[in-house]
């Protein structure tokens, strides 16, 4: 594949974009902070010192944060409620998932479906090929997938439609970067 687009969902949110067969260095080095693109005007402080940046809402803390924000916004029910001797983490939105836990299967809705309209705008800048996640969240299957999948499919360029992959990357967690910074030293 010599068009693709990679996105890290781990404590913060990566990418690298790879365009012909090139990953794309910008005139510094840094290109590729897909991560801090605004999807949320005024949104959430990012880490950056931005607000509404993607990496606030589609990261494993993003997760979190949603997480702690419907909990204190309703009353309802729900399992994480049950977490009170430490701060909840998108390990435990998941597993509260799994058990079919409301709440926390509209927090995977809510996050994949923001994290798809993202896409969608990512696939107009390269059109890439494929889209390749990777990083902890991705490990929530389907219940961030199908979300993800069918807001990108509902908001991506009619050209684009049901031609962008979104698939999930096979590397091992702790192999990524090493495979990754090797990958530059192979080109040099
Ligand atoms: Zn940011």
């Amino acid at each position: 594949m010599k068009n693709f687009i990679e996105i890290t969902l781990g404590t913060g949110v990566g990418s690298g974009i790879v365009i012909n067969g090139q990953l794309v260095y910008g005139h510094d080095g840094f290109a590729g902070e897909l991560g801090h693109v605004i999807v949320e005007r005024n949104g959430r402080l990012c880490g950056c010192g931005r607000k509404g940046c993607l990496e606030a809402y589609c990261s494993a803390t993003g997760v979190a944060r949603t997480a702690k924000e419907r909990l204190e916004q309703s009353k309802e029910p729900s399992l994480l409620r049950a977490i009170t001797d430490r701060p909840i983490e998108s390990k435990d939105v998941y597993d509260a998932a799994v058990k079919g836990d409301k709440i926390a299967l509209e927090i995977f809705e809510f996050t994949g479906k923001l994290l798809g309209e993202a896409l969608a705008d990512f696939v107009a800048f390269s059109a890439p090929e494929a889209i390749i996640l990777f990083g902890g969240l991705t490990k929530s299957g389907e219940y961030i997938m199908k979300p993800v999948r069918e807001a990108l499919d509902n908001t991506v360029l009619r050209i684009w439609k049901g031609k962008v992959k979104v698939l999930v990357s096979e590397l091992k967690d702790s192999d990524a970067a090493v495979l990754g910074a090797s990958a530059l030293g192979w080109e040099a």
